[in-house]
C-alpha cells in the first residue's frame, strides 16, 4: 500500500511516495509554474505509482473548512497565478483516491511529531523561515486549525534599534515575515542571505526578531518542542543566538527546565531535514486521519 505525498510550495512542488511509517521511497521536485503545467507534471509523476491515498501540505493561505464552498482552495496568495486555485479539486480530477489536505507547516509539524524531533510528544510547533515565515502547530495531539488556520508568521514584533528597513509584507509592511523572512534579509542588506554569513549584525537582528516571536508562541501555546526549518535556518549560527534571546525575553518566568537549562534541546532544527513536509503529508493520511485502504 503506497501513500502519495505532495509538499506544495510557492517555488517548488515536492512529490513523493511512501509507506504509513513515513518511509519515503521516491521523490521528485517540480518547479511551481502555472497551476495547469505544475499539476500535469505532478500527475505524470504519480501515473505509475498505484497510490491508495494522497496527503497534501500546501503553501497558503488555504481554505481547510470542509463545509466551505471553497474547501481545498489556495485563497488570497500574493502569487497571482495561484490566487483562488482549487488545488484539492484539481487533484481530485486526476486521482480517484482519498485526499487529506492541510498547510505545509502543519504537515511538517505532524511529520516531526510522528518521526522526527518531536517524536512522542503531543505538542510542538514547526516554524519555517524561508521565502515567507509560516508556523504549524500540534496541540494536545491535534493539528491546530481555527476560523481559518493560524498565521503566526505575521505577528508584530518590536523593531531592532538599528533596523531602518521598512519591511516587505504586502499586507502589513513590518510584521515578522516582512522583517525576517529570506527576501527581507536580502532587501535590507542588499546581498544573498548565504553571502551574509560573516556579518554579525545580520544574524543578531534576525535572531532578535525570531526570538521575540518564539517567546510569544511559548507564552500562548506552551509547545513541548519548537522546530525551526526553512532556508534561512541553514545559517546554524542563529540557533545559539535564538536560545540566548528567548531565555532573556522570557526572563525566567516560564519555570521549566527545558527553557531554563536545556533550551538547546527545546528549540531545534528539523530532524527529518528537507523531508519534514513530505513525511508530514504522508502523516496526514496515515495517522492523523483513518482513511487508509489496505
Ligand atoms: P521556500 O520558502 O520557497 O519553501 P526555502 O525554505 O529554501 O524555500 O527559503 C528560501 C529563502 O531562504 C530564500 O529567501 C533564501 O534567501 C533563503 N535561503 C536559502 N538558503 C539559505 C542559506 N543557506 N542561508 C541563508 N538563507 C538561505
Ligand atoms: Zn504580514
Amino acid at each position: 500500500m503506497m501513500i502519495g505525498a505532495i509538499e506544495a510550495g510557492g517555488t517548488k512542488f515536492v512529490c513523493g511516495v511512501g509507506d504509513k511509517d513515513g518511509n519515503i521511497f521516491e521523490r521528485k521536485t517540480i518547479p511551481t509554474t502555472t497551476p495547469d503545467e505544475t499539476l500535469e507534471r505532478v500527475n505524470s509523476f504519480f501515473q505509475d505509482k498505484e497510490i491508495t491515498s494522497l496527503g497534501v501540505g500546501s503553501f497558503g493561505p488555504v481554505d481547510l473548512d470542509r463545509s466551505s464552498s471553497t474547501y481545498g482552495y489556495i485563497t488570497s496568495t500574493p502569487k497571482k497565478q495561484w490566487d483562488h486555485v482549487n488545488l484539492v479539486g484539481e487533484l481530485k480530477k486526476r486521482f480517484s483516491v482519498p485526499i487529506e489536505f492541510d498547510t505545509d507547516v502543519n504537515a511538517a509539524a505532524l511529520g516531526e511529531s510522528l518521526w522526527g524531533a518531536a517524536q512522542g510528544l503531543d505538542s510542538c510547533i514547526y516554524i519555517t523561515v524561508g521565502t515567507g515565515i509560516g508556523v504549524g502547530a500540534l496541540a494536545e495531539g491535534k493539528l491546530l486549525h481555527g476560523l481559518t488556520h493560524p498565521e503566526m508568521g505575521h505577528i508584530l514584533v518590536r523593531r531592532h534599534p538599528e533596523d531602518h528597513y521598512e519591511g516587505n509584507c504586502p499586507y502589513h509592511g513590518d510584521c515578522l515575515e516582512g522583517l525576517a523572512a529570506g527576501p527581507a534579509l536580502e532587501n535590507r542588506w542588499g546581498k544573498k542571505a548565504y553571502d551574509l554569513k560573516e556579518e554579525a549584525i545580520v544574524w543578531e537582528m534576525e535572531a532578535s526578531y525570531l526570538a521575540q516571536a518564539i517567546a510569544q508562541y511559548i507564552l500562548i501555546l506552551s509547545p513541548k518542542r519548537i522546530i525551526l526549518g526553512g532556508g534561512v535556518m541553514k545559517q546554524e549560527q542563529l540557533f545559539p543566538l535564538i536560545h540566548t534571546y528567548v531565555k532573556s525575553i522570557l526572563g525566567g518566568y516560564i519555570h521549566h527546565e527545558q527553557i531554563l537549562s536545556r533550551i538547546e534541546e527545546y528549540i531545534v532544527p528539523p530532524s527529518l531535514g528537507d523531508n519534514a513536509g513530505l513525511a508530514g503529508a504522508i502523516g496526514l493520511v496515515s495517522s492523523y486521519k483513518d482513511n487508509i485502504k489496505e
